[in-house]
C-alpha cells in the first residue's frame, strides 16, 4: 500500500482535496508546496495508517518503514542535510493533522534528531552554540512530554529555577552554557524518574514519535473535542514529518501566526502576531506577549515592540504576497503559521481560519462584493446555529461602565456571571444552573469543558491567538484575554482589579468581549442590530429558499420579535398560554370546575372577550400573513392548583370549600395525562369550549381585517387527531360558528381547517384525514414522544446514558429522528397529498428550528417550518442551505 505522500521542492504527491487521506495540515502543505511556496520539504503518513495502528495492537505496518526511509532520503537530498549526521544534521518535526482542524488537541514533536553529538554539529553548522542547546532542551522537553509522558511542569520548574539562579527573566537571556546546564538537568531528571536514559538514536526517536502522534488521536482532550464537534473516531490522524526550520536562530529569526483578515471583525486587513527568536509553540503558549505583524495592528493594539513590517521588511513583504496568493487560491480567509529563519520566510501551515460569526458574515459578504464567491457560497459558509451569537445581547452603550481591567477583545458579545477560577468549578456551577465567568491566567486544551460550561472567559495572559481566544471564538462565547492589569490570586479565591478593587470567587463580573473590558457587577444589555451584512446575507438567503419560515408565538411580544427576525407568519399559536395570564386563570378554573354545561358556558362567556382581544392583536401584528391558531390542547388539570396550600388559596379565592375543590381535582386526575383527556378529545367532550374559541377567532379576524385593511390568512388547527371522525366533529363545530359569525357581521372570513399530525395513527391514515383537513402541521414533539413511546418530560433520565453507550447518536427531541419519525412524516405528506394535492404542510415542533431537521423538511416537500422567534433567522438560513 502507498502509506507515504511527499511534498517539497516545488512539487507534491497530494493536493488540498486529499484531506481525508492526508489530514487538513498535510493536504494543505502539499498544496502550498505545489504552488511553489517556500515550504520545508517533508512527507505525510496517511490517515489509513492510524486505523491500521489501532486495529493492530498499536503497531505500524511493516512496509511503512521503507517508505518513510525513502521519504527521509528525499528530504536529505532536498536540504543537503543528513538525519543523525555529524556535520549538517537534519532535524524533523513530527506533526499531527486530522481531516477536520483540531487545534492543539493532538501532539507534535519538534527538533527531532538531536542527541549529544548532533547538538554539537548543529551549533557548529549554525555558528551558534546557544541556539543549538536551546533547541536541544526544547526537544527533550517536548519528546519527554509527548512520547515518554513526563509532566511538562517538571521541566518548567527546572527552567524557572535555572533562570532564577542566573538572574534572568526571559528565556532569550539564557546563554549557551546555561542552556547546556538545563539540558543536563533535564536528562538527569528523566533518568531518575524513568530509569532510562534519554534516547540518543534519531531513528528510534522518529519511530517512537510517529507512534506517539498516532496515540494522541485517542487522548482524552482529543476525544472530548471530537464529541463536541461530531468528528468520527474512524477518520484518524495523519502524521506529517517535515524538515525543521528555525525561528529561534537569533534576532533575524522569528515565528508567527496570522489571519489574512481580522478573525474577530472580518475586516480586510492582515492580522497576526509574531515573536522574534522563538519557535512556534511559544506564540500559542503565551510565554511572552507577542508583537503585531503589521504596523497598523501594532498601533491599534498599542504595542510597544516593533512590528514585523518594521523589523523584517523583506520577509514581511514576501509574507504579505504569500497571504494574498493563499487567500485567492483557497477563496477564503486563511489562518497561517510561518517561520523566518535568518531573514528567509517559510510557510508551515494554512487552513480556512476560524472566525466569529460577525466576521464570517462580513467576510462572506465582502467576498461576494469582491467577486470571489457567489451568493450561494456566502450563504453556505455561515453555520446557521452560529447566528445565535449575533442575536445575543451587547452592553447598553448608555450605561456607566465600572471597568476593573482590560485586555484584548478576543471574542465578541457580552456576558455576566459569578467568578470561578477553575474548569471544575465552572462545570459544577453549570450543573446547578448558575452562570459563571471562567477566570484564568491562561487556558489549555484541558479547559475545554470548563469553557463550555462558562458564559465567558477571562485570561490575564496571552494574545488574540492564544488557546482561550481561539476556543472562545469557536464556541461563540465572549472572551477577554491578556488582561494584564488584573491579578488572579486563585489560591486565595481573589481577583485584584485596577484601582484596588478586590473581588472574590462568586462575585459577579461582566465581560465585554468586543471591547476587551472587564466590568464589575451586572450591566444592562441591549439586543443587536440586524441590518448591514446580516441583513444582506439574510436577503440572499430569502431569495434562495423554497420553504416559508413561520414562528411559534403565543403572545404579542413573541409575534413582534419574530416579525423583526423575519418570520412570515405564525405556524403555531398555543391558545392555552393565554389562559394563564393574570385574572384569566380564575375564570378558566371556574369553567373547568363548573358542574354542568350551563356553568361552563357562563365562564366561557367571560373568557370570550379576553381571547378575542388577544387574537385581534396577533392578527394585527401579522397583518395579512398566515396565522395558525390551535384549539385548546392540554389536559384541564394543568390549570388547577396542585399542593394543599395552593388548593386552600384557590378555594378561598373562589369561595369554595377546600375539601370540595380537592375532590373535584381528584376526579379529573389522570394517570397518564399526556395520553389522556386532551387535544380534540376536550373539544368533543365539551364542544362549548371549541365554540367559544372559534367565535373569538372569527370575531377577532373580522375586527382585525377592518382595522388593518388586510384580510387575515386564518388557519384553525385541531390538536391530537387520530381519527378522521374526530376532526370531522370538531370541524363541524368550527364551520357552524363561522357561519353564524358571518351572518352576524355580514362578513365571511375565509379560513382553512386542519390538524396537527402528532400521533402515528394520524400519519398512517393521512390520506383519509386529508379528506377533511386542508392542512397538516407536524407536531414533532408529540410525534416523537408517541412514536418512540418516550415521555418528553422524563427522557432526560436516560437519553444521556443512551448517547454515552452509543444506543442513539442524537437526542430525538433535539434533532429529528429521520428514520422513524421521519418516515412517518414522509408517509403522511405523501398520503395526504395523494388525497388533496394542494394540502399545505408545515412543521411546528422544536425541530422546526434545527438545521438538520429543516433540511429533512425540504426533502420531504414541506411548505414551511415554524420555530421559536429567536430561531427564525437560523431557520431562514438553514432553509436556504437546504434548497441550494
Ligand atoms: P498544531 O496542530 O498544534 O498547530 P503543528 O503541527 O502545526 O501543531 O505544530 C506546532 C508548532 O510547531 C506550530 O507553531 C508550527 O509552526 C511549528 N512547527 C511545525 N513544524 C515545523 C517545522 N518544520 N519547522 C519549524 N516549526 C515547525
Ligand atoms: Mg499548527
Ligand atoms: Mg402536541
Amino acid at each position: 500500500a502507498k502509506w507515504v505522500y511527499r511534498f517539497g521542492g516545488g512539487t507534491a504527491e497530494g493536493r488540498a482535496a486529499d484531506s481525508a487521506l492526508l489530514g487538513g495540515k498535510g493536504a494543505n502543505l502539499a498544496e502550498m508546496a505545489a504552488l511553489g511556496l517556500p515550504v520545508p520539504p517533508g512527507m505525510t503518513i496517511v490517515t489509513d495508517v492510524c486505523g491500521w495502528y489501532y486495529g493492530n495492537g498499536k503497531t505500524l505496518p511493516d512496509d511503512l518503514r521503507k517508505q518513510v526511509l525513502d521519504g527521509l532520503a528525499a528530504m536529505e537530498e532536498e536540504t543537503g542535510r543528513t538525519f543523525g549526521g555529524d556535520t549538517r544534521p537534519l532535524l524533523l518535526s513530527v506533526r499531527s493533522g486530522a481531516r477536520a482542524s483540531m487545534p492543539g488537541m493532538m501532539d507534535t514533536v519538534l527538533n527531532l534528531g538531536l542527541n549529544d553529538e548532533t547538538v554539537q554539529a548543529l551549533g557548529h553548522d549554525a555558528g551558534d552554540a546557544r541556539f543549538a542547546w536551546d533547541t536541544y532542551r526544547r526537544f527533550i522537553q517536548m519528546y519527554a512530554d509527548v512520547v515518554m509522558g513526563v509532566d511538562h511542569e517538571i521541566f518548567e520548574e527546572i527552567l524557572e529555577d535555572e533562570k532564577a539562579q542566573c538572574g534572568h527573566e526571559y528565556d532569550t537571556e539564557m546563554s549557551a552554557v546555561e542552556w547546556q546546564h538545563v539540558v543536563s538537568r533535564y536528562k538527569e531528571m528523566i533518568e531518575e524518574e524513568f530509569g532510562e536514559v534519554f534516547p540518543q538514536d534519531p531513528h528510534e526517536q522518529l519511530w517512537k514519535a510517529i507512534g506517539a502522534v498516532f496515540a494522541s488521536w485517542m487522548n482524552p482532550r482529543a476525544v472530548t473535542f471530537r464529541t463536541l464537534h461530531n468528528i468520527p473516531a474512524e477518520w484518524g490522524t495523519a502524521v506529517s514529518v517535515q524538515a525543521m526550520v528555525f525561528g529561534n536562530l537569533g534576532s533575524t529569526s522569528a515565528t508567527g501566526v496570522a489571519f489574512t483578515r481580522n478573525p474577530s471583525t472580518g475586516e480586510k486587513s492582515l492580522y497576526g502576531e509574531f515573536l522574534v527568536n522563538a519557535q512556534g509553540e511559544d506564540v500559542v503558549a503565551g510565554i511572552r506577549t507577542p508583537q503585531s505583524i503589521t504596523e497598523e495592528g501594532r498601533i491599534a493594539t498599542g504595542g510597544e515592540k516593533p512590528s514585523m513590517e518594521k523589523l523584517m521588511p523583506e520577509a514581511f513583504a514576501e509574507f504579505k504576497a504569500v497571504c494574498t496568493t493563499l487567500e485567492a487560491h483557497f477563496r477564503d480567509m486563511q489562518d497561517i503559521e510561518f517561520t523566518v529563519e535568518r531573514g528567509k520566510l517559510f510557510m508551515l501551515q494554512t487552513r480556512n481560519g476560524k472566525r466569529t460569526t460577525r466576521a464570517a458574515m462580513k467576510i462572506a459578504v465582502d467576498m461576494v462584493d469582491e467577486g470571489v464567491i457567489t451568493h450561494e457560497d456566502a450563504i453556505c459558509r455561515i453555520e446557521p446555529p452560529s447566528l445565535d451569537q449575533l442575536l445575543h445581547p451587547t452592553i447598553d452603550p448608555k450605561v456607566q461602565r465600572r471597568v476593573i481591567g482590560s485586555g484584548l477583545p478576543a471574542s465578541p458579545g457580552a456576558a455576566s456571571g459569578e467568578i470561578v477560577f477553575s474548569s471544575e468549578e465552572a462545570i459544577a456551577a453549570e450543573a446547578e444552573g448558575r452562570k459563571v465567568i471562567l477566570v484564568r491566567t491562561e487556558t489549555s486544551p484541558e479547559d475545554i469543558h470548563g469553557m463550555h460550561a462558562a458564559e465567558g472567559v477571562l485570561t490575564t495572559r496571552g494574545g488574540m491567538t492564544s488557546h482561550a481566544a481561539v476556543v472562545a471564538r469557536g464556541m461563540g462565547i465572549p472572551c477577554v484575554v491578556g488582561a494584564g492589569s488584573i491579578r488572579v490570586d486563585a489560591r486565595n479565591d481573589k481577583l485584584l482589579g485596577v484601582g484596588g478593587v478586590v473581588l472574590k470567587r462568586g462575585d459577579i463580573i461582566t465581560l465585554d468581549g468586543s471591547a476587551g473590558q472587564v466590568l464589575a457587577g451586572v450591566v444592562p444589555m441591549i439586543q443587536p442590530e440586524l441590518s448591514g451584512d446580516f441583513g444582506r446575507l439574510m436577503e440572499w438567503a430569502d431569495k434562495c429558499r423554497r420553504m416559508d419560515v413561520r414562528t411559534n408565538a403565543d403572545t404579542p411580544q413573541d409575534a413582534r420579535a419574530a416579525r423583526a427576525f423575519g418570520a412570515e407568519g405564525i405556524g403555531l399559536c398555543r391558545t392555552e398560554h393565554m389562559f394563564f395570564e393574570g385574572e384569566r386563570i380564575h375564570v378558566m378554573r371556574e369553567m373547568i370546575l363548573a358542574e354542568d354545561e350551563a356553568g361552563r358556558r357562563a365562564a366561557l362567556d367571560k373568557l370570550l372577550p379576553m381571547q378575542r382581544s388577544d387574537f385581534i392583536e396577533l392578527f394585527s401584528i401579522m397583518s395579512g400573513l398566515p396565522v395558525t391558531i390551535r384549539l385548546l390542547d392540554p389536559p384541564l388539570h394543568e390549570f388547577l392548583p396542585k399542593t394543599e396550600a395552593e388548593i386552600a388559596d384557590v378555594a378561598e379565592a373562589m369561595g369554595m370549600e377546600p375539601g370540595f375543590l380537592a375532590r373535584r381535582i381528584d376526579a379529573i386526575h389522570e394517570f397518564n395525562p399526556m395520553m389522556g383527556h386532551r387535544g380534540c378529545r376536550l373539544a368533543i367532550s365539551y364542544p362549548e369550549i371549541a365554540e367559544m374559541q372559534a367565535r373569538a377567532i372569527f370575531e377577532a379576524a373580522d375586527a382585525a381585517a377592518a382595522e388593518t385593511g388586510a384580510p387575515v390568512a386564518l388557519e384553525i388547527m385541531v390538536p391530537l387527531v387520530g381519527l378522521r371522525a374526530e376532526l370531522d366533529y370538531v370541524k363541524g363545530v368550527i364551520d357552524r360558528v363561522a357561519a353564524s359569525v358571518a351572518e352576524e357581521t355580514g362578513n365571511a372570513t375565509a379560513y382553512l381547517a386542519g390538524t396537527m399530525i402528532e400521533l402515528p395513527r394520524a400519519a398512517l391514515r393521512a390520506h383519509v384525514i386529508a379528506e377533511t383537513a386542508e392542512f397538516f402541521s407536524f407536531g414533532t414533539n408529540d410525534l416523537t414522544q408517541t412514536t418512540f413511546g418516550i415521555s418528553r418530560d422524563d427522557a432526560a433520565t436516560f437519553i444521556p446514558t443512551y448517547q454515552r453507550k452509543g444506543i442513539i447518536e442524537h437526542d430525538p427531541f433535539v434533532s429529528l429522528d429521520f428514520e422513524g419519525v421521519g418516515e412517518l412524516i414522509q408517509l403522511a405528506a405523501e398520503r395526504g397529498r395523494r388525497t388533496r394535492s394542494d394540502l399545505k404542510l408545515g412543521i411546528c415542533g422544536e425541530h422546526g428550528g434545527d438545521p438538520a431537521s429543516i433540511s429533512f423538511c425540504e426533502d420531504a416537500g414541506l411548505d414551511y417550518v415554524s420555530c421559536s422567534p429567536f430561531r427564525v433567522p437560523i431557520a431562514r438560513l438553514a432553509a436556504a442551505q437546504a434548497a441550494i
